[in-house]
């Protein structure tokens, strides 16, 4: 009935006295019309207006009785044209806030009777859901799409790397922000709730990288990684060495261990400006992870000192913003907005001016106390056991809330009987008994499905 977005140039509809009119000229301050309905019921009403008034006065009568739902409609449906046209949001979720305001239009349009009718307009501000990695890729970097999402002043890539094993990694990073980073600190977070819901079951996780700039961290590169493998529910031949935090988890699961490497070498072979960026971390990983810890052995501990901090303050972020798994193209639109955003801090803080506040005393007492712990580790005066105790009395990730207090209760931790099983995050638990065996059992992995 109304066609929204087809002939732009096309006047809005005037209503009056439970008629719709479409403007046919103007002449002065007089605007001619003539009835909506000239077409599907055949009626040659026409009318003038003022151009100051609402007042409609005909010239020849209409042939139908009065409509004032009409009006309504058109309203209703002009509001979820422009919502549905100026953002990437779900299309239910736009019907179902916007008819709060409209309930009698609502009523009257429910869902299933304009769905079609808004995917069409979708299709006009936003590209086919991809129903893979590598189709995702190749619609966000089209001519067609690419400035929708992407601004022309950014540098942004959107690339995909393929693992031996069939796997997909989407990274979006951009070369000419790492160059202002030198030396850096980078931390991983990981997170599943805010994957897209398609192609659902082909993105495994979400990771932020954040790089440290003076006091503060930034994030500066994100990737999806597709599901290519599923862990053992139950792994008890594995032998823990050490406890992984939600940033460690989050770099096993970045890629299988063997590709990690050969992925970022790829990068820094394609942009050098990575090199000074990733250096540091690339042998951090190399020799911690894969030459001291070997792959196998799937965890290690050495995570930077405020790195819960900053990944927990990013994780929180992400979930407000983005939602439980979004639309992709909600997803990337809100994903540039965020790198647009870092941008802008990162040009704050190259000015010398603050983006954070100071950090809390509590976060300092933490640092301090997992960097005692940390020692007591290194030195063999806390085994894996205690030491797993004693984190787990502070870091948040834990959902723990006690925390512990001073450095000093730290030491505490080196006769500490230990009975229970820990809980690594809501999905890792590793269990341990020291009466039965004096050994970790086994480390039990919670599944989505
Ligand atoms: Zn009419």
């Amino acid at each position: 009935m109304f066609q929204f977005g087809r002939n732009k140039n096309k006047t809005a509809p005037t209503f009056y006295n439970g008629y719709c009119y479409s403007q046919v000229g103007v002449s002065d301050n007089n605007i001619y019309l003539e009835c909506h309905e000239k077409s599907r019921q055949r009626c040659s009403a026409r009318g003038v207006k003022n151009s100051e008034s609402p007042v409609v006065s005909l010239t020849k009568d209409h042939n139908h009785g009065q409509n004032y739902d009409t009006e309504v409609i058109y309203n209703f449906k002009y509001q979820l044209y422009h919502s549905v046209t100026s953002s990437t949001r779900d299309l239910r979720l736009i019907y179902n806030e916007i008819s709060i305001r409209h309930s009698r239009a609502s009523a009257l349009v429910p869902y299933i009777s304009i769905t079609r009718t808004m995917q069409g307009w979708r299709r006009s501000n936003c590209p086919p859901v991809p129903t893979t990695m590598e189709e995702y890729v190749r619609l966000l970097n089209s001519p067609r799409w690419r400035s929708c999402f992407i601004s022309n002043s950014s540098n942004i890539s959107a690339v995909n790397i393929n693992g031996t094993d069939g796997s997909v990694v989407t990274i979006f990073i951009d070369a000419t922000l790492l160059q202002n980073f030198i030396r850096v600190n980078l931390y991983v977070d990981a997170t599943y709730k805010v994957c897209p819901r398609k192609p659902y079951k082909k993105i495994y996780q979400f990771f932020t990288i954040m790089a440290s700039f003076d006091d503060a961290v930034l994030p500066v590169a994100w990737s999806f990684m597709s599901r290519n493998k599923v862990y053992p529910q139950v792994a008890p031949h594995l032998q823990v060495l050490s406890v992984t935090t939600d940033f460690e988890l989050g770099l096993r699961t970045l890629l299988p261990s063997h590709q990690i490497i050969p992925a970022f070498k790829w990068l820094l072979t394609v942009y050098s400006a990575f090199q000074p960026a990733f250096h540091q971390f690339l042998q951090y990983f190399q020799s911690y992870w894969l030459e001291t810890v070997k792959p196998e052995n799937f965890s290690v501990f050495g995570c930077l000192e405020k790195t819960n901090n900053y990944v927990e303050s990013n994780n929180r972020r992400l979930n407000v913003e983005f939602g439980i798994h979004p639309c992709i193209w909600d997803f990337t639109k809100k994903l540039m907005e965020l790198y647009e955003r870092s941008k802008i801090e990162l040009e704050s803080m190259m000015m010398g001016l603050p983006i954070r506040r100071q950090s809390r005393l509590n976060y300092l007492i933490k640092e301090a106390v997992l960097i005692r712990a940390w020692d007591l580790y290194n030195n063999n005066v806390l085994d894996f056991k205690h030491f797993l105790e004693c984190t787990n009395k502070f870091l948040t990730i834990f959902e723990n809330d006690q925390g512990l207090l001073s450095v000093d209760e730290v030491d505490t931790f080196i006769n500490f009987k230990i009975q229970m099983y820990i809980a690594i995050n809501e999905k890792l638990y590793i269990a341990i008994d020291e009466i039965e065996n004096n050994v970790p059992e086994h480390i039990i992995f919670i599944h989505d499905n």
